[in-house]
């Protein structure tokens, strides 16, 4: 006999008794889909025994296979066919369940970030049956998407429940695919850490809630500015300012970060993990007091960030961002053992892999990564930006190969984790390959590769036509994405005329990319719109870079905010929340900035 899928459909499920919630969710899932395959759900039945996160699949009155449930040193999780039975085991609920979807995956099903409804799942004739011998060794150990807290508008009641149904379903598509956690992301005006709403489901499935962010502005509270202001960072003007983060030679002021991120931790539920940063800025937020003033901003935010770590004690990480102004390495300061890196290279080139020797914007950000790894012997992870949408403008920015090279590149450098921003629904339109081929890579970086076929399968009928333009949109827009935000072409005259000439590039390029869309069997409306938009962006970009004076920088900048139109076109369904409420703020932003220039001229 060996373990046939259909048979042990109609069989028993065993599960261990008093498993955690997370285990008796994938009993329930395991059940549900092999139910919808075969006719029959097994009958789950509670078992005493080994404890552990587990499950096996027997012929009735069969007893566990015991033998087949140990998982290796460094596997995260096994299928095992063990005589007519099969084990899912794994070295945590999370990864228990992440072997059931492996198994369930194996048998031809294919999950859909944007529900069950696009999920494919396969017929009793089209299943594979046999349970082949499974294991799961990921090549990074914390595989996490991040998203900004203020993207939910939790403060707007209609906003929030807006997009919370696609919330659900892409988490619910994160286990599937084998990521680790979701991190919510705190800015300074933010009033809360998570979003409670996606608590229960993050934790039904063993998935981290982690939590931080930009937060050191709430870990030392502006109202102590008044009779505390030398806890403050001195601005360069001289005077100390309540606009930054802290006097990182405080101890008053680091007892109080170390008290309230105690506290924040706390207060996350189950989370071990604290993301420590500075604010949100360019640079500016750290000290120039005599004490500090020796000190890199990086060495400075690592200050902080070993403090807290004593504080928070065994069994927890601090995260310390390498960003903007903190993203060389320190170099007076020493990480706590118990302090990480968090690599977060967001204004690289995207039109190479990291690692390409060719592009000179990335060779820093490979000698600031090594510098990290060397410092933080290894505790490095790297934050990624693949599917943020103020990066790129709102702009379709298929990434598929980037991302696959990308991720090779990191796990051969020896990083730990890797974790992409993600803009709810907005992302799964402009950047769901990015986000496909990062959760498959983020697992296995050989993976990716199948990233641009199982998005375009998305499509059905379309599903040829949507793969080749959608490889064709990521040569032609690999000439754009080269200078960090892409709302904000580089001022200086010698890179902006390079900018110039790519943009016009991209835009000879327009009547092809239209063509493969039109191609498809069926009107791809939304996609439609997506592509009107990015020409419309790139247009006005142009536009503004041969501006001559005022009125013609005005005039681009009119085509610029005109471009929205196209993403409300889209509707909730394709634009999501984000399109429809937050990229007309982001554009508000960047046009200031680019009207401040204009008035420099
Ligand atoms: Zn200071
Ligand atoms: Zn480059």
């Amino acid at each position: 006999m060996s373990a046939d899928l259909a048979r042990l459909a109609a069989g028993v499920l065993l599960v261990p008794e008093g498993a955690p919630e997370p285990v008796a969710f994938a009993a329930e899932e395991l059940g549900a889909y092999l139910g919808r395959m075969f006719g029959p759900s097994p009958v789950q039945r509670s078992v005493a025994g080994p404890g552990g996160a587990w499950l096996c699949l027997a012929p009735a009155d069969a007893p566990v296979a015991v033998r087949a449930l140990a998982v290796p040193a460094g596997a995260e999780w096994v299928v095992r066919p063990a005589d007519d039975a099969a084990v899912v085991s794994g070295a945590s609920p999370r990864a228990l369940l992440a072997g059931v979807y492996g198994l369930l995956e194996a048998a031809g099903c294919r999950w859909a970030p944007r529900g069950t409804h696009e999920e494919h799942v396969p017929r009793p004739d089209t299943a594979r049956r046999p349970v082949a011998a499974l294991e799961l060794r990921p090549a990074f150990a914390r595989r996490a998407f991040a998203a900004d807290l203020a993207t939910w508008h939790y403060g707007v009641p209609e906003r929030l429940a807006a997009r919370l149904p696609s919330d659900v379903a892409f988490v619910d598509w994160m286990a599937k695919r084998g990521a680790t956690g979701l991190l919510f992301i705190r800015h300074a005006n933010d009033t809360q850490w998570v979003i409670p709403e996606l608590v229960p489901e993050l934790r039904r499935r063993g998935l981290d809630v982690e939590g931080g962010g930009h937060v050191l502005v709430e870990l030392l509270p502006r109202s102590l500015f008044a009779a505390h202001p030398e806890r403050f960072p001195l601005a360069p003007d001289g005077r100390r300012s309540d606009l930054g983060n802290v006097c990182a030679a405080s101890a008053a002021a680091l007892a109080v970060v170390r008290e309230r991120a105690a506290a924040a931790l706390a207060a996350l539920p189950g989370a071990t993990d604290f993301h420590l940063w500075g604010l949100d800025l360019p640079g500016g937020g750290w000290c120039a007091c005599p004490s500090c003033a020796r000190l890199s901003p990086a060495d400075q935010a690592l200050s902080v960030c070993n403090a807290v770590a004593e504080t928070l004690g065994a069994g927890t990480r601090v995260l310390h961002l390498a960003y903007h102004d903190t993203l060389e390495s320190p170099r007076a300061v020493r990480p706590h053992p118990r302090v990480w890196a968090e690599f977060a290279p967001r204004e690289r080139c995207y039109a190479h892999p990291l690692e390409d020797p060719a592009c000179a914007t990335n060779a820093p950000y490979r000698r600031a990564l090594d510098a990290h790894l060397t410092l933080f012997a290894g505790r490095v992870h790297v934050f990624e930006y693949y599917g943020d949408a103020i990066l790129f403008g709102g702009c379709a920015v298929p990434l598929a190969e980037v991302v696959q090279r990308d991720l090779d590149y990191y796990a051969r450098a020896g990083v730990r984790g890797v974790s992409c921003l993600v803009f709810g629904q907005y992302s799964l339109w402009a950047y769901g390959v990015n986000v496909e081929a990062f959760a498959r890579g983020a697992v296995s970086p050989a993976a990716a590769a199948s990233a641009r076929g199982t998005h375009a399968a998305g499509f059905g009928r379309a599903a040829e036509p949507v793969a080749r333009y959608l490889a064709a949109l990521e040569r032609v827009m690999a000439g754009v994405v080269t200078y960090g935000d892409v709302l904000l072409p580089p001022a200086e005259a010698e890179r902006a005329a390079a900018v110039r000439a790519a943009l016009a590039a991209a835009r000879r390029q327009a009547p092809e990319l239209r063509r493969l869309l039109a191609a498809a069997p069926v009107r791809l409306a939304a996609e439609e719109h997506l592509l009107d938009y990015t020409f419309a962006v790139l247009g006005a970009l142009e536009r503004w870079l041969a501006a001559a004076d005022a009125e013609a920088r005005e005039a681009a900048l009119a085509a610029l905010a005109g471009a929205v139109r196209h993403v409300r076109a889209a509707g909730l369904v394709g634009a999501g929340t984000w399109g429809l409420h937050d990229l007309e703020i982001t554009h508000h932003f960047f046009a200031g900035a680019l009207r401040a220039r204009g008035a420099g001229q």
